[in-house]
């Protein structure tokens, strides 16, 4: 499996827009981050977790050739405001491409996408999707994906079991708290990537603190953070993360 970190920021990006703060005014390439999005590979597929408002510009700088499906986790702007740029690999799929997403994610997608319940008008190239909304654990040519529910403010929010030929990535994104039972099913993973924004609390998602204790109960191999805001720098954030946890950056690549 081959995971490929394409944004690792919060909803702002870092830098943020006018704002003249030591991590966005950083010289470290660690500290420019898109909005979050994690390319997967495994056993000849494709898959994508959230479609960011930067997702064009992560598509090109990867050279993306193409996707095969894609996983979306919550509804909130800086994880769908991109999804439109699936169209580019949709007009070059023989049927729609399958985005599976939870019922709640799906109902958010439909009302801001109106054109996904619409037949096109013959001539035009708006994205082909097939929305999907996973009752558990499926197969998708022979990856085993799993949603993993998390508590996320207001959103219906699920992040990602991913597991092929003996492999296992958990992968959740934007969360506060996650229940036992995600936990359970984390367990053991060789690579999880949880949320941890920045060092003071927050309403909806972890800080340092908790993304560590989240961290340490899952117990994976291999331990990273995600969704970093300005307020912490990439050394900063490898300096406070407890011993075996690591912050991702933008472009970081794992094989395993
Ligand atoms: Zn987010
Ligand atoms: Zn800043
Ligand atoms: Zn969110």
């Amino acid at each position: 499996m081959r995971v490929t970190f394409l944004g690792t920021g919060t909803s702002y990006g870092i830098p943020m827009p006018g704002c003249d703060c030591a991590v966005c005014r950083s010289s470290d390439p660690r500290d420019k981050r898109y909005r979050t999005a994690i390319l997967v590979e495994a056993g000849g597929r494709v898959l994508l977790i959230d479609t960011p408002p930067d997702l064009r510009t992560q598509c090109l700088a990867h050279d993306i050739r193409y996707l095969d499906a894609v996983l979306m986790t919550h509804a909130h702007a800086d994880h769908v405001f991109g999804f439109d740029d699936l169209r580019a690999y949709t007009n070059r799929m023989p049927g729609p491409m399958p985005v599976w997403a939870s019922a709640g994610t799906a109902r958010a997608l439909r009302r801001i996408f109106d054109y996904l319940d619409r037949p096109p008008i013959p001539g035009t190239s708006l994205a082909r999707i097939e929305l999907r909304v996973p009752d558990g654990p499926f197969e998708f040519h022979g990856i085993r994906l799993t949603p993993l529910p998390a508590a996320h403010g207001r959103a219906d929010m699920i992040g990602w079991k991913i597991e092929h030929g003996g492999r296992t990535l958990a992968a959740i994104p934007d969360c506060k708290h996650l229940p036992p039972e995600t936990v359970a099913l984390c367990r053991g993973a060789d690579l999880a990537v949880i949320d941890a924004l920045r060092i003071r609390p927050h309403p909806t998602h972890m800080n340092f603190e908790e993304a560590g204790a989240a961290l340490q109960q899952i117990g994976a191999r291999r331990s990273l953070v995600i969704h970093l805001c300005h307020e912490v720098s990439h050394a900063q954030a490898a300096d406070l993360l407890p011993t075996g946890m690591e912050p991702a950056y933008d472009g970081l690549r794992i094989e395993f």
